[in-house]
């Protein structure tokens, strides 16, 4: 799938030429492999329509535009992708996805699933809510808002939010703060705190009004919120394995320092 502007577009038909003359079956119902065309932004997407089947499926990240994350291939590469493809052996690299759970005071429940991280905000005033991690009552939090991210989230919103950034392979979950109110009444621990795969982290709002749930690139509205949890999902999402794999820290480097002249 394929952004919508003319350069993904253009790379989207040059790609599936390539791979039907290569003997590939082209299908959008069941695929093996799931190729997204555009940015990280374009990952997501591509993500949550194939999250039913995350167990058997593999994703490639073509990026349009500069090296991103989530993204292996450039759009002049495209011919390395095939012959990749080609070769493939069904080789993949994995990485741990966020499962959220969000309970009504009525009981209702709903699941979510985010790649990069989910945020809790109130709409209306100041939030305040209670932060549980694992038993512990660890803050009382009041402010605009709090993320947990992924790993591999933790260099999108997550860094803004001023949280670390964190190697994909280690499996956790981190919680940041969106500008808490901090002062002799009101004290949350400030920094961002980095949790391990077992612990489940929980928000739970203090005042009945309405909160806005956001799940990578979307955004879900609720009212009367018991609790949100958060934990690391049992399945992973799996990418296809490319043999010149760019590093992580190359790409960090590459995102947010670049070449600078000294
Ligand atoms: P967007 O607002 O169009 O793009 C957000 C930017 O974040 C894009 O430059 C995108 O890269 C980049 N990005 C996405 N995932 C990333 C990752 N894992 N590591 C580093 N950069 C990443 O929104 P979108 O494309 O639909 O993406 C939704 C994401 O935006 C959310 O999951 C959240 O992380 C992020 N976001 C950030 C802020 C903030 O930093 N203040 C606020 C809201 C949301 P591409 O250009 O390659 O797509
Ligand atoms: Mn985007």
């Amino acid at each position: 799938m394929a952004s919508r502007n003319p350069k993904s577009e253009a790379v989207y038909s040059q790609l599936f030429n390539a791979l039907r003359d290569a003997g590939f079956i082209l299908s959008s119902k069941q695929p093996d492999i799931v190729i997204s065309i555009g940015g990280d932004g374009m990952l997501l997407s591509a993500f949550h329509k194939y999250e039913h089947l995350l167990d058997t499926v593999r994703f490639v990240g073509v990026h349009t535009g500069h090296l991103g994350f989530y993204t292996d291939y450039r759009d002049f590469e495209i011919d390395k992708l095939v012959e990749n493809l080609k070769m493939d052996r069904g080789a993949k690299i994995s990485y741990p996805v966020l499962r959220i759970v969000l309970q009504l005071k009525n009981g209702d429940k709903f699941t979510y699933r985010a790649l990069n991280e989910a945020t809790v905000k109130r709409l209306s005033k100041t939030m305040v809510a209670d932060v549980m991690i694992n038993q512990v009552h660890f803050e009382q939090f009041r402010g605009d808002g709090l993320s947990v991210s992924t790993p591999t989230g933790s260099t999108a919103y997550n860094k803004s939010l001023g949280g670390a950034v964190l190697h994909p392979t280690i499996e956790a979950l981190q919680l940041a703060e969106i500008a808490s109110l901090n002062n002799r009444v009101y004290r949350t621990l400030g920094s961002s705190v980095v949790v391990p795969k077992k612990d489940k982290i929980a928000i739970i709002p203090m005042h009945n009004d309405r909160y806005s749930l956001s799940v990578d690139n979307k955004t879900y509205v609720y009212d009367s919120i018991e609790a949100v949890g958060f934990y690391l999902d049992n399945t992973k999402i799996n990418f296809v394995a490319t043999p010149s794999h760019t590093s992580f820290w190359e790409r960090v480097k590459d995102a947010f320092i670049g070449d600078v002249d000294v």
